[in-house]
């Protein structure tokens, strides 16, 4: 009686009850299908997983009123047919450490049984040398398994979704707005596989159809036009573990949002914030603010060393050294800009040893040959003359130092005479443009988003060449939270590799000593604590410092540069012109202008409308 009358009290007072089967499935379904295009990646991952090497998706009303994904891959067994509907029904691992080794897309088993939670679902499929089987499926009914016709591999028929959902229908959006994101998965995977011939149809209509046989740059040209020609870098590298190649654009190439950054982690594409992260970081010296290069690139690194079992449509992955990770990105960017820059560009014909205009060991006493100016002129080894050109001699070869670049123009036009470099081909305009003559055009020049550049790069490099600190005459004081506190004990040598003088001070806070001489007018507890997220983030990257460094470079480059409309010297041009050519060849300001364009005879032709 007692018993009895516990339970029932139990049950009085009880809120919570266990849910029914039907309703658990339908909320895990949630997770895996939101919309049509969630359903098409699932659907076209179980087929690269099957080795599909031709896959065809064809969608009615924004995938809202029907899907169907066909492909040529291995087929599915009878006895399989059966259960590949089922939750947790995989033929991809067995247990959970399998996940660590797997290199397919799916592991869970569980995106049929969501799909067939949200819609009828109809599998027809054929294994090399045996009949084809088809199976109909809707919620926990799975019809018996009966012969059918099909060519090897198998298709996937989804019906209307969410029609026993109601509720979650009026989240889908209209059949234009569905059908695009369902053309973007299709070609997120054709750019992730572009091996793999993906064909895709909205409503009757060929949207998209990647032939397979394309290398990326072709994919990359065809779907997203010509305009990307010879803007496209390739990048190629590997570090240590981690080998990064795909293609990223130029800085002087870049748009509104990041809808062109596709990046996959051992062929999976992630949307990861470590990632997008360092690619911002990559190019913040390079390209303006709010705007975003193309990056389409495939990290691949140990399957042991990623988690691919975080995040519910297997979107993100976990790294095991993200730190690592953070800094290889940066470090491969800045190596395929470098590389890709290195040949191209005609300044490197200015230079080159038989055309080369730049500084000789002559002595100033004699003047260098300054031949008259001559139309026809293709080497700069006997530089035609635009303008009245200083006739002094150029000095032994120099790399304009620091000191020369950041003094005040007026002393610099004072040590013109020890600073003469041969004359180039140029004309100035508005007293901020330079037009310079290439053997192959002409460049028109930006003076203060060059010398912008060019100092920038000079104080990059002095910076990190840089080993002194700067003694603070009144410590700064950083409140930590006891949490942050003990990240920075485990941190404490990497401050110190950063040349930051730290001690303890009270319980939770710490006292700044000495500081890199950049950051000496920073508001140091901000950058000591932005460092400590970054480091909790990515722990042991060796790049956090970077993005603030680069900043700070930024202004004093901007600060120190000549300025548009400011009236220069002959020398001084000419000055900054070397310096151009010599200069790491960025062909932007480090805030992402333009610093130079390149009229080659294509685009005066062009522009001309000469073809
Ligand atoms: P998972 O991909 O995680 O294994 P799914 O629910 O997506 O789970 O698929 C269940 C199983 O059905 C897969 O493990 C696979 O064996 C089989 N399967 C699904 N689609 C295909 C396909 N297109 N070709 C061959 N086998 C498939
Ligand atoms: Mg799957």
């Amino acid at each position: 009686m007692g018993v009895c009358f516990a339970i029932l009290s139990t049950v009085m007072t009880s809120r919570i009850k266990q849910l029914d089967p039907v309703t658990v499935t339908k909320i895990a379904a949630g997770e895996v299908v939101d919309r049509p295009a969630s359903i098409l990646k699932e659907l076209i991952e179980n087929a690269i997983d099957a080795q599909a090497t031709s896959i065809v998706v064809t969608i009615e009303n924004g995938g809202k009123d029907r899907i169907v994904v066909s492909d040529n891959g291995t087929g599915i067994s009878k006895d399989d047919l059966v259960r590949a509907p089922l939750r947790h029904a995989t033929s991809k691992i067995n247990s959970v450490t399998d996940i660590y080794t797997t290199c397919t897309f799916g592991f869970r088993g569980e995106a049929l049984a969501s799909i067939c939670h949200c819609a009828t679902l109809h599998i027809v499929s054929k294994q090399a040398d045996k009949p084809a089987y088809q199976l109909t499926t809707f919620e926990d009914t799975i019809s018996a398994v009966t012969p059918s016709s099909h060519p090897q591999g198998t298709s996937i028929t989804v019906g209307p979704l969410f029609e026993n959902i109601p509720v979650r229908q009026r989240f889908l959006k209209s059949a234009t707005t569905e059908a695009a994101y369902c053309y973007d998965a299709c070609l997120h995977m054709a750019l992730s596989h572009p091996n793999i011939a993906i064909r895709f149809c909205s409503n009757q209509t060929e949207k998209l159809n990647t032939g397979g046989t394309q290398d990326l740059y072709t994919l990359l040209l065809s779907v997203y036009g010509n305009s990307l020609k010879g803007h496209c870098v390739p990048v190629n590298e590997s570090l240590g573990p981690i080998s990064i190649k795909g293609y990223i654009s130029a800085p002087t190439l870049t748009f509104s949002n990041r809808t062109k950054q596709l990046i996959t982690v051992n062929q999976r594409l992630v949307s990861n914030t470590l990632i997008t992260k360092a690619l911002n970081d990559s190019f913040r010296d390079l390209i303006p603010h709010r705007r975003f290069p193309l990056a389409v690139l495939a990290i691949t690194l140990a399957t042991d060393a990623v988690d691919v079992n975080v995040h519910p449509q297997k979107k993100d992955v976990k790294f095991t050294n993200p730190g690592f990770l953070f800094d290889c990105i940066p470090k491969a960017i800045g190596m395929a800009l470098k590389k890709s820059t290195a040949h191209t560009d005609p300044l490197t014909a200015i230079l080159s040893p038989t055309s080369s205009p730049a500084p000789s060991a002559t002595p100033p006493s004699s003047p260098p040959p300054v031949a008259a100016s001559s139309p026809s002129t293709t080497s700069l080894s006997t530089p035609p003359s635009f303008s009245s050109k200083p006739s002094c001699a150029p000095s032994a070869p120099t790399t304009p130092t620091l000191t020369g670049l950041t003094m005040p123009l007026s002393r610099l036009a004072q040590t013109k005479a020890e600073k003469c470099y041969a004359p180039f081909d140029y004309i100035q305009v508005l007293n901020t443009y330079i037009f310079l003559k290439t053997p192959t055009g002409a460049y028109l020049i930006d003076q203060h988003a060059v010398h912008e550049r060019i100092l920038y790069e000079k104080l990059k490099s002095a910076a990190n060449q840089e080993t002194s600190r700067h003694l603070l005459l009144i410590s700064d004081i950083v409140n930590l939270t006891p949490a942050t506190m003990d990240l920075y004990t485990d941190y404490a040598a990497i401050f110190e590799s950063l040349r930051f003088t730290i001690e303890p001070f009270g319980s939770n806070q710490l006292a700044i000593r000495e500081c890199p001489l950049l950051f000496k007018d920073a508001c140091l507890s901000d950058l000591i604590l932005e460092l400590l997220e970054c480091l909790k983030a990515y722990p042991h990257s060796q790049q956090t410092l970077s993005p603030l460094q680069k900043e700070t470079l930024q202004r004093q480059a901007c600060r120190a540069a000549i300025k548009a409309g400011q009236t220069l010297h002959p020398a001084e041009i000419n000055a900054l012109l070397h310096d151009f050519i010599q200069a790491p060849q960025n062909m932007t300001c480090p805030h992402g202008r333009p610093l130079a364009i390149h009229f080659d005879e294509q685009k005066l032709a062009s522009l001309f409308l000469r073809k």
